[in-house]
């Protein structure tokens, strides 16, 4: 039998205590994994305090990165209409008939749970972990956990850690009163809130930021591979900008904000563009994965201040090109196909004789890299945006001249 803890609540913010409350429960109930399920419109909370789906699932991602026991679950979120847990635990009970189901709660839970709904339901169907919290005392505690015992017959185990005052009551109190909390939750989701200006905090300033505070911010809301890509396409970048006489620090920007949008789901990307008012064409529409350049751009310049128009315009271009583009949008179109992170992908070019070519000639470089592209893109069932097509055509015109013109 598999055992599996759930992690319920809104997670308005996850907090510290909500991973130690999950890593204890794996250790002391030998459980396989623990599902993070943030719960939506939940009809016992305050509806104005908490704040969008999107923002809660993406703090559990950065949370929970890395921890291969630990999974988000968007079950509930998913669910039309009111959600409940006794619904939640039948239809896990249905889906998965080999598994054990412990639900890992916190004391304040504990001490209403008779009044969510149908709580017979969810004392039947799986094994309740309370964890005493807050100002509840030792008595309080065993004497509830005794009377559902008894009324219900519930399953029902105390969860032996520390009663940490972490809550993200508290922390959305300590944002509110313009106080500290950058230790009460993980480094990413304090730079997550920030970044977002979460909890009524101050926003993140929208004069040009540092290199430091871009890494910081960027590290914060990827994920780790992302974020590797994105430090592998600024260096490239920088050292072409050395190699082909480009400014450097233009370079160094566009490069390590080319991706800055693609921490975004899909439908919140569409969903930005159309605050922005960034028109798709029916090819991005068709196609979302090409959205990312032209919002990048806006995100560049709205939350990272950025507002040299060359930066902003290779980020923009970085996906498909544009014919007679400029040195820093071939860098940054190049960087981002070669950057060390980047394996061998594509025919008929090796990455390697582009990678040695983006530091001789970048036309050339710029043309082995659409030729690799469209040879990829005609044996896919993706669309070509109209722009590669362009591009492609205009560098291999070019290149037909220059050699017109060797003999
Ligand atoms: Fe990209
Ligand atoms: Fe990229």
């Amino acid at each position: 039998m598999k055992r599996i803890g759930i992690m319920g609540g809104t997670f308005n913010p996850i907090h510290n205590v909500h991973l130690i409350m999950a890593q204890t429960a794996l250790n002391q109930f030998q459980l396989d994994h623990i599902l993070f399920m943030p719960a939506k419109n939940p009809p016992h909370k305050k509806q104005e305090e908490i704040i969008q789906e999107a923002h809660r699932i993406r703090m559990i991602q950065l949370a929970i990165d890395g921890n291969e026991r630990f999974e988000l679950s968007d079950m509930e979120c998913r669910r039309d209409g009111k959600t409940y847990t006794s619904d939640t635990l039948l239809q896990l009970k249905k889906e998965n008939p080999n598994t054990l189901f412990y639900f890992i709660i916190g004391g304040d839970s504990l001490m209403q749970l008779e009044e969510w709904h149908k709580p017979q339901i969810i004392f039947e169907n799986c094994h309740l972990i309370a964890a005493r919290r807050g100002q509840i005392t030792r008595k309080e505690f065993r004497k509830k956990m005794e009377s559902y015992e008894e009324k219900y017959k519930a399953e029902i185990s105390a969860l032996d850690m520390e009663n940490i005052h972490i809550s993200s009551e508290r922390i959305r109190s300590h944002i509110k009163k313009k106080e500290p909390f950058a230790y009460y939750c993980p480094d990413a989701v304090t730079k997550y809130i920030l970044y977002h200006g979460l909890y009524g905090c101050v926003k993140e300033k929208k004069e040009e930021l540092s290199m430091p505070e871009i890494h910081s911010i960027l590290e914060g809301i990827s994920r780790p591979h992302r974020f590797l890509h994105m430090i592998g396409v600024q260096y490239i970048s920088s050292a072409l900008a050395m190699t082909h006489g480009v400014i450097v620090k233009q370079a160094e920007l566009a490069g390590i904000l080319h991706d800055c949008a693609k921490y975004l789901t899909i439908d919140e990307q569409r969903k930005l563009c159309g605050e922005y008012a960034i028109e798709l064409t029916g090819t991005e529409k068709e196609n979302p994965c090409l959205i990312h350049g032209k919002l990048g751009a806006e995100i560049a310049k709205s939350k990272f201040g950025v507002s040299d128009e060359e930066v902003l315009s290779a980020i923009r271009y970085h996906i498909t090109g544009r014919p007679n583009m400029t040195s820093l949008e071939k860098i940054i179109f190049i960087a981002d196909y070669i950057e060390p992170g980047r394996k061998e992908r594509y025919q008929p070019h090796l990455l390697g004789s582009i990678r040695h070519m983006a530091f001789v000639n970048l036309d050339t470089a710029l043309l082995m890299c659409l030729e690799n592209i469209l040879s990829f893109l005609s044996g896919s069932q993706e669309a070509v945006d109209s722009n590669t097509e362009e591009t492609y055509q205009f560098y291999k015109n070019q290149s037909f001249s220059r050699n017109q013109e060797d003999i």
